[in-house]
């Protein structure tokens, strides 16, 4: 049997090398957007497939798919459900459960990444965002005079205001130095997206240890109708009860 993966996540990484370990021919797709990825187990493409129709054309040399790409990854999501649909392929979801509050944590919870700056705006003047670089445009018309540090996996587009600071990290981070960066920035928000895991999960826990609010944004609607699960045991189950 040969499984499409759908990848770019720490999720799919799993997944990928326990297939592999099983002896299934497994395929992880991953977007292209970072320069260097770190590649899975098993046979790697990178490159978007041309939306649904090309999606479906690519279908024909894979017998099932699973969809592990990020909680926030929601055109590539809306789009294997479509193809996977038209090309009767058996599609599954594997996304990581989302954060849930700590007792005594200062969380905002927001809809989409303007509302998150308007209310990092009302927060504080000292915003570190960790939203990606993709989403940095959002926060320009309300952050544009604010002190400003984003983290971000590759430098962003956009050239981003005077006054603000961007740093270039990967995870998996360190409470320690979350610590480090929230006391040396003197901040007095983070701005986060509902990611879940715990690669990021460091700097909730510095964030709450400081005093500091989050602003999080919710995750978007997935497309309706998909079997999902939420670790990689259950990945693989599904995987060998198609096969
Ligand atoms: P997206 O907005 O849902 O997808 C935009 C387009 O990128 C898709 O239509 C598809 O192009 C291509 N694409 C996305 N994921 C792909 C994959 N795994 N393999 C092949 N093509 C893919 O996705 P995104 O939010 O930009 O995320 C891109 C990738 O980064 C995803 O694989 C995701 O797992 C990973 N990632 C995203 C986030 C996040 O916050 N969004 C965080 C960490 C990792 P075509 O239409 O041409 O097929």
């Amino acid at each position: 049997m040969r499984v499409l993966l759908l990848g770019g996540t720490a999720e799919a990484r799993a997944l990928a090398e326990q297939l592999v370990a099983s002896g299934v021919d497994v395929t992880t797709s991953l977007a292209g957007r970072v320069a260097d990825p770190r590649l899975p187990a098993g046979a790697v493409r990178i490159g978007g497939f041309g939306g649904i129709d090309g999606l479906r054309a690519a279908l024909a040399d894979y017998d099932v798919v699973v969809d592990a790409t990020h909680p926030f990854a929601t055109t590539m999501a809306a789009n294997a459900a479509a193809a996977c649909a038209a090309a009767g392929r058996p599609l599954l979801r594997l996304e990581r459960p989302g954060w849930t509050e700590p007792a005594g944590a200062s969380w905002h919870w927001v809809d989409s990444h303007e509302q998150a700056a308007e209310r990092a705006a009302e927060l504080g003047r000292r915003p570190v965002l960790t939203i990606g670089r993709q989403q940095l445009a959002a926060y320009v018309p309300a952050l544009a005079g604010a002190a400003v540090l984003a983290r971000v996996v590759q430098a962003p587009s956009i050239s981003v205001p005077l006054g603000w600071t961007v740093v270039s990290d990967r995870g998996p981070y360190a409470l320690a130095g979350e610590l480090a960066l929230l006391g040396e920035h003197r901040a007095d928000v983070v701005v986060t997206k509902d990611s879940g895991g715990e690669y990021t999960w460091p700097k909730m826990l510095a964030a709450a240890e400081l005093g500091v609010p989050i602003v999080i944004v919710a995750r978007p609607p997935r497309p309706v109708g998909v079997q999902a699960v939420h670790d990689v045991q259950q990945a693989l189950d599904w995987v060998s009860a198609e096969g």
